[in-house]
């Protein structure tokens, strides 16, 4: 079998002849003649595309065979003209490509050797240093300046004799016993099997997008080319509506988000005062009862409101019931200086329809009960 993407990885059409196409589990695999799909390797997907008029929606390689995978059966012995998914299988040389200058200038810059590459939706470089996010940077303007450079990039399998003097990294990518080589003017030797660009420049765009720690070293989500390209877009989509939003140019978004945010502490805080004094005020205003005392107010802020309950159990000589209507319940916060509530919670509970609990002198919760039944129950109830 002839593999096209080995002599020029930019064969997107090409005639062959089906050799077989065998019944699976997961519709029809299929072996040509010659081939351009590019199998999946290395962390990166199989190609897709058509045999005559049936898609192929994978590609795979077992002992050194490549198999298409399509849905419907095609006919053997004939010939079919094929066509590759070309935007996407473009895409993955860009990215592909951008991954080996990536990992060459970290190679050479900090000694980085390359432990894991995986290409999807989402696109990881794992080396076996932590690198800062200073070296990232470096790292990253490196892989542009290469990028924009236009250097070529070559493939070929080399002597033996001639391959001991290449320092090349190495992916342990033996073909049929031979290695195949992946220059990088200037920049990389790798032995790699994929398809890649003619020179650099065709990846566009490098760009770290984030990263973590990953086994002693590190794992780094990177974009290139046109996925470097969409993922800009998308975030300059994104910062352009915060700078509508906020008014300010779109180069100051980060700023004008901390001032919003300093305003918006702001105004909690005021409220959180406001709503103490609002509790305060309404505790004032309840007279001493000997027994419980039920009462209906607004909701505030949970401190305001804990605090409420604290004020008012020093009203009554038995349970201070507070209840306050939200979006979706009647909630209670219950509080007694002389019994002990978490006990006391599965009765009133059972009594009421209600959830929740707590333990010592507080429980809360809710009712699925009219304030009216609650209050009548806590003054049949008193203490
Ligand atoms: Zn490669």
């Amino acid at each position: 079998m002839e593999r096209l993407y080995d002599i020029d990885s930019y064969i997107k059409e090409f005639s062959a002849k089906v050799i077989s196409c065998d019944e699976t589990e997961n519709g029809f695999k299929c072996v040509l003649d010659r081939t351009a799909f590019f199998p999946e390797q290395g962390g990166q997907k199989g190609d897709t595309g058509k045999i005559g008029d049936v898609g192929v929606f994978d590609t795979q390689i077992e002992s050194g065979v490549v198999y298409h995978y399509t849905k419907e059966f095609i006919e053997p012995w004939k010939e079919y003209f094929c066509t590759l998914n070309w935007e996407e299988r473009f895409l993955k040389m860009q990215i592909h490509t951008a991954e080996h200058i990536f990992s060459g200038v970290a190679h050479r810059l900090f000694g980085c050797e390359n432990t894991g590459f995986h290409l999807d939706n989402t696109v990881t470089v794992d080396f076996d240093i932590l690198l800062s996010e200073e070296q990232l940077m470096v790292l990253e303007y490196e892989t542009n300046k290469a990028i924009w450079a236009n250097k070529a990039i070559k493939t070929y399998f080399p002597e033996e004799s001639e391959l001991s003097k290449i320092p090349y990294r190495s992916k342990k990518e033996v073909y049929d016993g031979k290695v195949r080589i992946v220059e990088i003017e200037d920049v990389d030797f790798c032995a790699c099997c994929a398809p890649h660009l003619k020179s650099t420049g065709e990846a566009g765009l490098f760009k770290i997008l984030w990263w973590m720690k990953h086994k002693g070293g590190i794992r780094i989500f990177v974009a290139a080319g046109e996925m470097a390209y969409s993922d800009y877009r998308n975030k300059w989509e994104n910062v352009r509506m915060v700078s509508n939003l906020l008014s300010v140019p779109p180069e100051n978004v980060a700023e004008g988000v901390k001032k919003l945010n300093n305003a918006y502490s702001e105004i909690k805080r005021e409220l959180a005062e406001k709503n103490n004094i609002l509790a305060e005020q309404f505790v004032n205003s309840l007279p001493y009862k000997d027994g419980n005392h039920c009462v209906l107010f607004e909701e505030l802020n949970s401190n305001a409101l804990i605090n409420l309950v604290n004020m008012g159990m020093e009203k009554c000589s038995g349970m201070f019931v507070l209840c306050f209507q939200t979006e979706n319940a009647l909630r209670y916060i219950i509080g007694s200086n002389s019994l002990d509530m978490g006990e006391k919670a599965k009765e009133i509970n059972a009594a009421l329809n209600g959830k929740g609990g707590g333990r010592g002198a507080m429980i809360q919760g809710s009712f699925s009960a009219s304030f009216e039944d609650v209050k009548k129950y806590f003054e049949r109830n008193d203490i």
